[in-house]
């Protein structure tokens, strides 16, 4: 099957995907660090990877298309490392806000945000919702790719039950994609803990910090347990999973009112 991508279409192309009730993903992700071994492009390259690969899987059954990734977001927090771009949340609803208008003024009333940046996912969230609340005929989904397939990716990994920044996951996918931007020639020096805590207070709740408090070289985890033969895996296997979120009608559905008339004999609706 021949791959939808919005970039490449003629304007044509896309009203008849827009009659079609196709599903637009918008992918977003970062343009950051990603320690001495793997170029600043990762994130955006896995999520037009994934992206690429779900629409594929889904256009006979659910017609999709693609966008050309945001590449940059919100990286604040791996700005100590240098080559990062960050964006401010501002400015990425903002562009959201215009990209899903957009696509709601052609027709289409699908949109899926596919997130392949860790800094991106709350962000995410809250587009989602605002979006949904500003355009009320548009379904807005907000999916982070490694957190959807998080079933499905975590028996192909050894040192990490999920991707991780610069780890095992992100160098094997980026070896089997990009190999010629891999340095791989000394991995096994650029092990660290792969430590999410340093985001933690207390039990359960939210401290802010940068990942100089976590790492001395921009990484979190072991890429010296990375191939490109497992790179493959998690991209199928993710793939897999965007795939059947996006076929699955549940994704799409109107959301039901089950409230009953009233309670203490006041209704809800005055
Ligand atoms: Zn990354």
């Amino acid at each position: 099957m021949a791959l939808m991508e919005w970039a490449n279409l003629k304007a044509h192309e896309l009203r008849a995907l827009a009659a079609d009730d196709a599903v637009v993903i918008a992918p977003v992700a970062a343009m950051e660090q990603h320690g001495p071994h793997l170029p600043v492009q990762v994130d955006s390259r896995l999520a037009t990877e994934v992206s690429h690969r779900a629409a594929r899987k889904s256009h006979s059954e659910q017609p999709t298309v693609v966008l050309p990734v945001v590449w940059a977001g919100l990286s604040e927090h791996h700005m100590p490392f240098g080559g990062t771009i960050t964006l401010d949340y501002d400015t990425l609803l903002s562009l959201f806000r215009c990209i899903v208008n957009s696509v709601q003024r052609h027709g289409f009333n699908k949109v899926l945000i596919l997130n392949g940046h860790g800094g991106n996912i709350d962000a995410c969230k809250m587009m989602a919702q605002q979006l949904s609340l500003e355009t009320t005929d548009v379904t807005v989904v907000a999916a982070t790719y490694w957190l959807e397939a998080q079933s499905r990716l975590e028996p192909l990994l050894e040192d990490q039950s999920n991707v991780l920044h610069a780890g095992e996951a992100e160098t094997s996918m980026m070896m089997r994609l990009t190999p010629e931007l891999v340095d791989d020639s000394d991995l096994a020096s650029h092990r660290t803990a792969g430590d999410l805590s340093f985001l933690l207070a207390g039990q359960a709740s939210f401290r802010w910090r940068d990942l100089a408090s976590v790492t001395p070289n921009g990484v979190l985890g072991d890429p010296s347990t990375a191939s490109a033969d497992k790179g493959e895996q998690l991209l199928e296997a993710a793939s897999d999973a965007i795939s059947e979120l996006i076929r699955d009608p549940d994704t799409w559905s109107a959301a039901p009112d089950i409230r009953s008339d009233h309670t203490g004999g006041v209704p809800f609706v005055l």
